[in-house]
């Protein structure tokens, strides 16, 4: 196979385009994420600057056709839009950005039904209204501001001297306006309803997914994984990490079977997690063996926790059926410092775990 470098070329040119392109709309440092303010964003800037693009050249028009103040609020518009980018860029707020871009929108629509805009084709613009309200301001208000709306739609075309009469339009125009823009909404609505259920339902199922594969499905605790991640985020930067192993757990699967060391290992979550309660992090981080991470006390404080746990299970009769059985735990316990890396301080914690199953196990080593 050949490769063509003039083709790696256009590639590379096309990627860094639609880099550029998707750096713009998602105003910088959010490219690409994953995230529903991400999306907002994005969505909210395509909406000001596809606006941008369409009142820019239709108020260039509309000046050139006269229309001085139609002209000049378009062209304000199409500004006041493109600052939406600057705003977005600086604070990201897609909330406020959002009012920029609907309110205005909302301002010329009445404005264009009562004057007709250019040749009285004003009213033609109203129908993108439903689906920007609907997306910017979610189901609830959307269909509030949409009610308003009509509302003012309704004065305005049959309640005041508006243009449908002097341009010449027949009576019935203003009625099939009205239901046909209804039928807009009404479409938009179930749009945005279907739409906003998919996100709600994507959202539960990827948190759902995120705590399963965090989790350890026999113990209940977090998993290595789960616990890598919690430890790597901490903003403490000085915490205890206390490395369990159960003493001779093969015994207990030779002896009484696998399902009663499954029960044992459950049991030993339990007891271990029992006085995290008020703080710390327990975890399964492999197979008989148990990470606990503990912060805010001193040294000893953490060594002492270790032994009472330790203490706690050596008292503990396990009970599975008509099997009664006792296990012992061997800890190691590691401070982490500035001065240590995670990592350094969980071999630090394995090798005093090793320290104390080398002395003879059901014992703390801290040094
Ligand atoms: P030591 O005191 O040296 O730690 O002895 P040990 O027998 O505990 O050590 P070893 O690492 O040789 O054995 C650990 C055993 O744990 C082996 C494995 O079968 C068992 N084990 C690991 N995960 C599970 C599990 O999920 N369920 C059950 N029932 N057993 C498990
Ligand atoms: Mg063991
Ligand atoms: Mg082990």
């Amino acid at each position: 196979m050949t490769i063509n470098p003039s083709r790696i070329k256009v590639n590379k040119i096309k990627d860094k385009t639609k880099s550029a392109w998707l750096t713009y709309f998602y105003v910088g440092e959010m490219g690409g994420a994953f995230s529903e303010d991400a999306r907002r964003v994005f969505i909210v800037n395509l909406f000001a600057t596809v606006g941008a693009f369409f009142t820019l050249p239709l108020g260039l028009s509309s000046l050139y056709e006269g229309k001085i103040f139609l002209g000049s609020a378009l062209i304000f518009i199409a500004f006041l839009y493109s600052m939406n980018h600057v705003y977005l860029r600086y604070t990201h707020n897609h909330s406020v950005s959002g009012n920029f871009v609907i309110y205005p929108l909302y301002t010329l629509m009445v404005y264009l039904i009562y004057t007709g805009g250019i040749h009285g084709t004003g009213h033609v613009w109203i129908y993108c209204i439903p689906a920007v309200a609907l997306f910017l301001h979610g189901m609830k208000r959307g269909l509030i501001e949409l009610s308003v709306f009509t509302l003012a739609l309704v004065f305005v075309m049959f309640f005041t001297d508006s243009h449908f009469v002097e341009s010449g339009y027949h009576s019935s125009l203003k009625s099939r306006i009205l239901f046909s823009f209804l039928v807009v909404v009404f479409l938009s609505a179930i749009y945005e309803y279907s739409m906003s259920r998919f996100n709600q339902e994507l959202k539960e199922t990827s948190a759902k997914l995120k705590l399963v594969a965090n989790t350890d499905a026999l113990t209940e605790l977090l998993n290595r994984r789960g616990m890598m991640q919690r430890l790597e985020g901490t903003a403490y930067t000085r915490y205890h990490l206390l490395l369990a192993d159960v003493d001779f757990f093969k015994r207990i699967n030779d002896e009484y079977g696998h399902d009663v060391g499954d029960y044992a290992l459950a049991e030993l979550g339990r007891i271990i997690q029992k006085p995290l309660l008020k703080g710390g992090l327990a975890s399964r981080w492999g197979g008989e063996e148990f990470l606990v991470a503990v912060c805010d006390c001193t040294e000893l404080d953490a060594f002492n926790l270790a032994e009472s746990i330790r203490q706690q299970v050596e008292e503990h009769e396990f009970v599975y059926l008509d099997q009664k059985f006792r296990m012992t735990l061997s800890f190691g316990v590691a401070t982490m410092n500035e001065f240590t890396s995670l990592r350094e301080t969980i071999t630090l914690a394995d090798n005093r775990l090793y320290s104390a199953k080398r002395a003879g196990r059901n014992q703390t080593r801290r040094r």
